[in-house]
């Protein structure tokens, strides 16, 4: 990978190779995270963005784990990540806004690096167990941000407004990476802000117009939401003109619910484009950038170099996913990565990296997936864990249902599905919804409803209503927070 050495020279005393040493680091989202991210690779260091939404121990944490050997932080987070340092007896470094103005230096001189390097440290947001740190070599970055670029098109014309959290495969390499490697512009906003982003595509001119956009579902759902609520006829107007003229937008990082894929293209005229990924891979699967290609539901085929598989158990119920079912279709199996693109291992956790890897060498995602049409494009089922519900003797898809029941004319803003231990049937279907203001939902009512659209077996026997469900950071439901609601009524 190729690095602009002169841009970085007059922030870092760093003259010695780091030699893989790493380097957290904490400022609001922006230029100063790009100079940074790439001083500490240039002086062979391994970056670790820490997320400017953790509070003091979850920083404490991602230092301790990763065994940072110096933190670089904003003013902003001077007194949280000196708390921090002090604890860890490491080093504080402060740099403020004044000295970050590089953007107008002249072209900086290239030079190599040994792609073999860990490049990358970001850590999993723990929706399935403590956060682990995942180590990403500079070739593996490479492969992914290659991989994207030439399956999304991207070109040096681009322009990409930019909202996603900078310590996240989603935000660093999707919405960063790639538009850097194809020579695009990247517009950073500090935090996402529903108006900020329709009054910025709105204001675009002939030369710095936004044309590209990547989000996950909750951020489309709240512009969704603010264009209905918040902007006037006549900004709604520009709006959807300002979003017919984009050439790409993306969302990812969890199931993209059926309705507002449906609103976002009649207030947009954009179909979004859908991929799934993981921290430990990048993006596997894409769908096709040919709009009329992508088909709702589903994530695509392999991008490249990245290959794919599903693995079912050959005897049920043996835990061993033996049964390569990848080129059947309806059938469901554990999604397995291979290629260039994979992580090289949980950063200080040699069982959990073995754990997670076949002995033929494929990461097991966790997610389980599914093979449809004569394309066999692939659609994601979730999560093996918390997705995968087991009642009796069925297995039943919580996104599935969650769809469903979002399609359904019940009034459901949000909803999420999940499992719960039950003596009968093993685990009962419960879900968790938020009602759009003026609406209440009784069991009854959900259960009639949703009868003769699903399986029985899949329609929810537990309820409850929430103003709002506990999301974090990418706008992913922690489901484990769920189950406790269910357990005394259970
Ligand atoms: P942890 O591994 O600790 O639970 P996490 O959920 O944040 O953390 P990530 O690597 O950030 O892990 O997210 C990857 C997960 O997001 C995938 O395994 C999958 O479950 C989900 N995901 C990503 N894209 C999609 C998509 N398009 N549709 C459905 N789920 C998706």
């Amino acid at each position: 990978m190729l690095f602009p050495k002169q841009v970085l020279k007059p922030y870092f005393q760093f003259t010695s190779d780091l030699n893989g040493e790493r380097i957290a680091f904490i400022c609001p989202s922006g230029y100063q995270y790009v100079v940074w991210q790439w001083a500490i690779w240039a002086a062979g260091g391994v970056a670790v963005p820490l997320c400017t939404a953790h509070p003091e121990h979850e920083l404490l944490y991602s230092v301790t784990d990763s065994e940072a050997s110096l933190i670089l932080a904003h003013p902003k987070y001077e007194a949280v990540m000196g708390n921090v340092a002090k604890t860890v007896k490491i080093d504080l470094q402060v740099f403020g806004d004044s000295d970050m103005d590089v953007q107008e230096k002249a072209i900086p001189e290239l030079f190599d690096m040994e792609i073999t390097r860990p490049a990358l440290i970001i850590f999993t947001s723990g929706t399935t167990g403590k956060p682990k740190g995942v180590v990403s070599s500079h070739e593996a970055i490479t492969v992914q941000t290659e991989g994207l670029v030439q399956a999304w098109r991207w070109k040096s014309s681009d322009r990409i407004l930019h909202v996603l959290p900078l310590h996240h495969v989603h935000g660093i390499i999707n919405a960063l990476q790639c538009p850097l490697f194809a020579g695009a512009t990247v517009e950073i906003l500090e935090k996402f802000d529903n108006n900020a982003v329709w009054q910025r595509w709105i204001s675009g001119q002939e030369g710095d117009s936004i044309n590209v956009f990547m989000a996950v579902p909750t951020i489309y759902s709240k512009l969704i939401k603010h264009y209905t609520t918040g902007l006037s006829e006549s900004d709604q107007v520009a709006a959807t003109a300002a979003c017919a003229k984009f050439r790409l937008m993306v969302s990812g990082s969890a199931s993209l619910p059926t309705p507002v894929r449906a609103k976002w293209e009649t207030i947009s005229h954009q179909v979004l484009l859908e991929r799934y990924g993981t921290s430990e891979f990048g993006m596997a699967l894409s769908q096709p950038y040919e709009i009329n290609e992508r088909v709702e539901g589903t994530v695509g085929l392999p991008l490249p170099k990245v290959q794919v598989r599903l693995m079912a158990e050959s005897i049920e119920g043996s835990g061993k996913f033996d049964m390569d079912v990848t080129d059947e279709r309806e059938v469901p199996g554990a999604i397995q990565v291979k290629g260039p693109n994979v992580f090289m291992g949980y950063y200080n956790r040699p069982e959990a990296t073995t754990k997670e890897f076949t002995e033929d060498g494929w990461y097991k995602s966790g997610d389980i997936g599914i093979r449809h049409g004569a394309k066999g494009y692939f659609s994601i089922m979730g999560r093996s864990s918390v997705d995968i519900i087991k009642t009796g003797g069925y297995k039943v898809s919580a996104l599935e249902i969650e769809r469903e029941m979002l399609s359904a004319d019940l009034g459901i803003q949000d909803v999420a599905v999940v499992g719960v231990e039950d003596e009968e049937w093993g685990q009962k279907v419960a879900a968790v919804v938020v009602m759009n203001t003026d609406k209440e939902l009784d069991l009854q009512t959900m259960r009639a409803t949703l009868k003769p659209k699903i399986a029985f077996y899949k329609v929810p026997t537990l309820l409850k209503t929430m103003d709002e469900l506990p999301k974090n950071a990418m706008g992913k439901v922690t489901k484990k927070a769920l189950v406790p609601l269910f357990t005394s009524q259970a």
